[in-house]
């Protein structure tokens, strides 16, 4: 099988490896040895001072100094210029117990609140560490780590479901209170007719006012509107049972 021969836009080299991608915008692809390059100006801080050969959208802080420590200058034709004080990378730091902490702490976020204050500082972790130590920091890998667990996504998941059944709770309450408003208007005909019936009774004969068919009076309709604050056309219909 005849390799693919492709041209490194960062050296202008053919190379026939598999690319490595830029770490400039996560999609153009590089030789090999311009991604190791990249990854030690990152890692030590240097800037590249060549032509940008990323993509055109190209974020403009990503050509701004490395946020980690600078301390040594690099050439890609003549290698380092100026060693850096740390000249090896250094061995994966040992995550524990603050991973464990912050595992513990993921699993015990049960509200929207918690699990956005658990990210918000998740990403201060990682910006004060890439910052402080650079792409090796603990503080970035315990953020990478949380990150490959899916535990990142698994608590943006959970926030979802959580505003969800807050949304749900919310549309149950709003059903309760249109039963409250039923019940009170219940409560209140039984009120109208209550004192409607009372009125007609006290000038009645014992016996002949009817409550389940009640005589229509038009001053005891109008006194019981009166006393309710409705018409009599409403009280009427109140005691036909109408409303
Ligand atoms: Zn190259």
């Amino acid at each position: 099988m005849i390799p693919e021969i492709r041209r490194c836009p960062r050296c202008g080299k053919p190379y026939t490896d598999y690319p490595a991608i830029s770490r400039r915008d996560n999609k153009t692809e590089i030789c090999p040895e311009c991604g190791t390059a990249e990854a030690f100006e990152d890692y030590f801080g240097i800037s590249y001072s060549g032509d940008a050969y990323w993509s055109d959208n190209v974020d403009e802080s990503m050509l701004s100094e490395s946020p980690a420590k600078s301390n040594g200058i690099y050439s890609l034709k003549n290698g380092w210029l100026k060693q850096p004080e740390r000249d090896n990378i250094p061995d994966e730091p040992d995550l524990e117990p603050e991973l464990g902490n912050w595992l513990e702490d993921a699993f015990h976020c049960n509200t929207v609140e918690t699990i956005d204050e658990f990210i918000d500082n998740l990403y201060k972790l990682r910006q004060e560490s890439l910052i402080a130590e650079g792409e090796y920091g603990k503080g970035n890998l315990i953020f990478k780590e949380l990150r490959n667990r899916g535990i990142l996504q698994g608590l943006k998941d959970k926030k979802v479901q959580l505003e969800n059944q807050e949304m749900s709770l919310t549309e149950e309450k709003e059903l309760t209170e249109a039963e409250q408003v039923d019940s009170w208007w219940a409560d209140r005909k039984n009120k109208i007719c209550e004192y409607y019936h009372t009125l007609m009774e006290s000038t009645a004969l014992p016996g002949e006012y009817d409550r389940n068919n009640p005589y229509l009076d038009q001053r005891a309709l109008a006194q019981t509107a009166n006393k309710f604050g409705y018409g009599k056309d409403m009280i009427k219909s109140v005691l036909k049972g109408e409303r």
